[in-house]
């Protein structure tokens, strides 16, 4: 890896800055809509308030207009000029007969004009008019019984000021809470993307050392990002593991290539220096073929060994006979068996239909097969079994031969591994590899159980078909 080549990207930070953006506005949004509610609602609390007064007060300057006439009102009207009330009667053209203006004004009269130039108003309904200096007033009216108009008015100023007051606080306290939610919102931002930096961090530590043993803890973080972290260092885990895995692989075939390889430049160099030797060039060549054959076994077989591991090799499942297929194999190996002084036997029902690849489960069981007979010594036995059990169609290969030490049990799987008795037998250390590859990728698997000295037995199953 060159890892001069590679630079890190400068850090991300435009998802903190955008969160904090959003966080920040949607707060600022939450607030105006907040400030604009209580505006509105204490706007209308104090226009009932103006409107219950002014028609009480329309109510009760008509009660006193009904039982002592204007002259009544007029001493009313300048009594209550603190409460800040215009009080006006107009006759039926709207000329002002009577008026009492809370303040004084130097117009006079004339600042009604405003109020005669209006056409009259319904009844209950509150009217704003501006009146000289003193600014607008608020009007509720009543038609008397001789037919006059009374109207009373109320100044809006003071309801103006508060509100204005209202909105200058708001204005006011507005600035130091939204630096607030600017600083709350990064402080969070800034939390809720630790685990990506982490995460940022581990990748670039891998990608510029190469060391894939970098973990993220998840203790620091909690919720989705906690399971993406989880899931981040389980990925990692695998990623080791089968980077290490091809790392043993490319060892051990440089080491087990050399091996027959040199030898197979022995003797093609011998037969070169000796062209007259016919016979011990054929003999030559022929120690060549078998040993390329060796090889080129060696490399297929390695190959579908890692294509069955990664799931690049495609199973052609389809409904297999496993104890037709045990049949078949059992009596492809009697020969070998015979030969050796190995009694084979098979015991299998009728029929044992399986979900397989015919072509790997036949490599698989051939494996089984081939090792039991290898490791059986004259006069032994190999003992072939098909049966069903749990939604599975159970193959067992059984043999009386020279048995596996406890030690060496758990390493019979590996790839290029072989015990130190077998050694003297033809192999090379993958047949069983396959044989578990093979089992997993059918979902289902294979086991051991051995004694030196009295025999194994492989028990390999597979999901029954249905
Ligand atoms: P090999 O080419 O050596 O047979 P395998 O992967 O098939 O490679 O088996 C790995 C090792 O497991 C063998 O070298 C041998 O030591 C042991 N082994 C496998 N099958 C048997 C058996 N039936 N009896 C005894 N030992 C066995």
């Amino acid at each position: 890896m060159d890892s001069g080549a590679w630079r890190p990207p400068a850090p991300a930070r435009l998802v903190s800055a955008r969160l904090t953006a959003w966080y920040c506005g949607l707060f600022s949004l939450s607030l105006a809509v907040l400030f604009v509610f209580i505006y509105w609602a204490l706007d209308g609390t104090l226009r009932k308030a103006n409107s219950e007064l002014l028609h009480s007060k329309v109510k009760e300057f008509a009660d006193t207009y009904r039982d002592a006439g204007i002259p009544e009102i007029r001493r009313d009207a300048s009594q209550k000029r603190s409460d800040e009330l215009l009080v006006r009667v107009s006759d039926s053209d709207n000329r002002t007969l009577f008026a009492s203006l809370p303040y004084s004004d130097p117009q006079g009269e004339q600042a009604l004009a405003g109020l005669e130039a209006r056409s009259i108003q319904p009844m209950e309904r509150l009217f704003t008019v501006s009146v000289g200096k003193g600014g607008a007033f608020e009007f509720a009216n009543t038609r008397l019984k001789n037919g006059d108009l009374l109207q009373i008015g109320r100044n809006v100023a003071r309801r103006r000021v508060l509100l204005k007051h209202f909105v200058e606080s708001c204005a006011a306290v507005s600035v130091p809470v939204l630096l607030l939610a600017l600083g709350g919102g990064a402080l969070m931002a800034n939390r809720a993307l630790r685990p990506l930096r982490d995460l940022t961090a581990t990748v670039q530590n891998i990608v510029a050392t190469g060391r894939l043993d970098a973990r993220i803890s998840p203790e620091k973080t909690a919720g989705e990002l906690r399971e993406l972290v989880i899931s981040f260092d389980r990925m990692l885990e695998k990623i080791q593991a089968l980077v290490e895995g091809m790392r043993g692989v490319l060892d051990n075939v440089a080491h087990d290539l050399r091996t027959p390889i040199t030898r197979l430049r022995g003797v093609a160099e011998l037969a070169l220096r000796n062209p007259g030797d016919l016979a011990g060039s054929q003999e030559a060549l022929a120690d060549c073929v078998e040993e390329s054959e060796r090889v080129i076994t060696m490399l297929n077989t390695l190959m579908d060994i890692s294509e069955v591991e990664t799931g690049a090799m495609k199973l052609n499942l389809q409904p297999v006979d496993v104890a037709e297929l045990a049949r078949q194999l059992t009596e492809f190996y009697a020969e070998a068996a015979e030969d050796q002084g190995v009694l084979i036997s098979l015991e299998a029902p009728g029929r044992c239909e399986a979900v397989a690849d015919e072509n790997r489960l036949r490599q698989a069981v051939g494996n089984l097969l081939d090792n039991a007979v290898k490791y059986t010594p004259a006069g032994g036995r190999v003992r072939v079994s098909v049966s069903q059990a749990g939604g599975e169609a159970v193959l067992g290969v059984r043999d009386t031969g020279i048995g596996i030490p406890a030690e060496e049990l758990p390493r019979v799987w590996e790839r290029l591994y072989r015990g130190d008795k077998s050694r003297s037998q033809r192999g090379l250390g993958l047949g069983l590899s396959l044989v578990r590859a093979i089992a997993q990728a059918h979902g289902g698997e294979c086991r051991v159980r051995s004694e030196p000295g009295s025999g194994t037995e492989f028990t390999l199953r597979i999901p029954l078909a249905g």
